[in-house]
């Protein structure tokens, strides 16, 4: 256990609390250094209180930029207090401990926010606070750090109940806090640092990443936008090699990803794959022995959307499948490689974008995802459940038949990758009605239902294609009516989660109409 704590060094710039937490250590026979505005503050409240020039012997110079860096001062804060070899080096220098350190940095971000000029922001930049803080931390089995006002009431809490002392969890717990803080403030000024030298590029270095390239505009002209990679190893867009074409911009990058992101669910040694993206949602997907026979399956499943699309495939693109993608206008193919003849053909059209990325990623990788909120970011780890591995539940009196229990996992596969509500409709390894992006299940499943049967009369076919096909849906039924929506469009079988208060009701319909339903417990919403 730490020893009683009988210094502490209190050096802020916020002085918000400071008074009654200085009282309340005072009041435990703390004795209070700090350097001249923390000094003079404690003084004018009647509190006694060293100076740090006092222990370093050094005068603050050079309009503070030199207060605390001084061997008395950080030795106070990083010997270890049970080593002989510390305790003899303080003993030689005239070292005194430090045990609890106190510090806010200088205001950069709220300089910054309220548009200080270069050199305002220069001399707001703390170099003894974060100096302090960071061996603190580092030595926190013996001392404790505080980078937060919020911290002072917990800190006298601490020192009341631990005899003086505090106990190593809570210093573990401020150590971590206090790295976070200076690594939050080392970015906020690499931040602003280099946008002041990248004007036309935003510096949003979100998860670590480095600038790949600034890019011509954001999702829309008026927007400015840049690509920045992250330390994650995945095969794909970040990696890729571009064998021709113009750049990529912006929205053409999000929707290869997802084209990519989808077509790495299919297993090349079991069939060839194909996925056609527009606006980051698949507007085909199928499988099937040949690539080129997957991409004319994917086309047909709506080919209006298709037209000015990104198509992903998961084996070497071949001359024949080269051959189809021309006859229409495609915006980027990605592909894990390309034969010499397929990308002699692609270069016949200069504008359309040939990306190889050598490899297809694992489904089941871990890794980051993130998105910004207003003032923040959100998180999560990748959705990296994959059907196969999902303990699927029949939960009708009809089992599905060997074929549709194929097509349904297929069709899940595709819900994945498809903004919710998703609505998938399946039939022979193909996609053929997809609803996406709807607030209603009941919607997507209607509107996925209407685009088979546009796609049947362009065609020139008899009937919609969802006339016995299967269907998926990423999240469950919170009623009959998305189920009896698919019923009515002609789907023999069904895939989703499960979980719905009503799923009673749910299984009811489907038995009433000789369906059979899957049951698969994950649900994959993608928003
Ligand atoms: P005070 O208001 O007490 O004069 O200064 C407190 C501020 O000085 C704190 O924000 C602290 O992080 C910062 N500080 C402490 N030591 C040093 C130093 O050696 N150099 C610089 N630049 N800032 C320091």
């Amino acid at each position: 256990a730490a020893a009683p704590i009988a210094r502490a060094l209190l050096s802020v710039s916020d002085k918000s609390g400071l008074i009654d937490f200085a009282k309340g250590l005072a009041a435990h026979g703390v004795e209070l250094v700090s350097t001249g505005g923390t000094r003079k503050a404690l003084e004018e409240a009647g509190l006694p209180v060293r100076d740090v020039s006092d222990i370093t012997g050094f005068p603050e110079m050079m309009d503070g930029r030199v207060k605390t860096l001084h061997p008395k001062v950080h030795g106070g804060l990083l010997a270890i207090r049970g080593n002989e070899e510390h305790r003899a080096a303080m003993a030689a220098h005239g070292i005194g401990p430090i045990d609890l350190l106190v510090v806010n940095l200088y205001p950069f971000e709220a300089t910054l926010a309220r548009g200080g000029s270069f050199e305002d922001l220069i001399e707001n930049i703390d170099i003894g606070g974060p100096a302090m803080i960071r061996a603190a931390a580092k030595n926190h089995d013996d001392v404790t750090v505080i980078v937060d006002v919020a911290d002072y009431d917990e800190v006298l809490a601490e020192i009341a109940e631990n005899a003086g002392a505090t106990s190593l969890p809570f210093r573990r717990r401020m150590a971590a806090k206090a790295y976070a803080r200076t690594g939050a403030y080392d970015a906020a000024i690499s931040n602003w640092f280099a946008a002041t030298l990248e004007e036309d590029t935003p510096t949003f270095r979100a998860l670590g990443g480095t600038l790949a390239e600034a890019l011509r505009y954001g999702e829309n002209p008026h927007q400015s936008a840049a690509f920045y990679f992250t330390p994650e190893k995945r095969p794909g867009v970040a990696t890729a090699r571009q064998l021709q074409g113009k750049a990529l911009s912006y929205n053409n990058l999000n929707d290869t990803d997802a084209a990519f992101e989808c077509v790495a669910e299919f297993d090349p040694a079991k069939s060839a794959a194909v996925v056609i993206v527009k606006h980051a949602n698949p507007c085909g997907v199928a499988e099937a022995p040949t690539l080129v026979e997957a991409y004319e399956k994917a086309l047909a499943c709506d080919p209006v959307s298709a037209f000015g699309g990104i198509i992903a495939v998961n084996r070497t693109l071949d001359a024949d499948t080269a051959r189809k993608i021309v006859e229409i206008f495609t915006e980027v193919i990605v592909a894990p490689d390309a034969s010499e003849e397929a990308i002699a053909i692609i270069s016949a059209k200069k504008n359309l974008r040939l990306l190889v990325t050598g490899a297809l990623p694992d489904p089941r990788a871990e890794g980051l995802i993130a998105k910004t909120l207003a003032g923040g970011l959100l998180v999560q780890s990748r959705d990296n459940a994959v059907v196969d591995d999902m303990t699927l539940k029949v939960v009708t009196k009809r089992r599905p038949t060997p074929e549709e229990m194929a097509d349904l996992a297929f069709a899940f596969r595709i819900a994945k990758h498809v903004k919710s509500n998703a609505i998938v409709y399946v039939k022979d390894g193909a996609s053929v009605g997809i609803g996406a992006g709807q607030m209603s299940r009941v919607d997507s499943a209607r509107i996925a239902a209407a685009k088979a049967a546009d796609a049947a009369k362009l065609a020139g076919l008899p009937e919609p294609l969802t006339k016995g096909s299967v269907v998926a849906s990423d999240a469950f039924f919170p009623f009959a009516d998305g189920l009896e929506a698919a019923v009515a469009a002609g789907a023999t079988a069904v895939i989703q989660p499960g979980g719905s208060q009503r799923d009673a009701e749910v299984i009811a319909a489907a038995d009433a109409a000789g369906l059979a339903m899957v049951f698969t417990g994950t649900r994959h919403f993608r928003h």
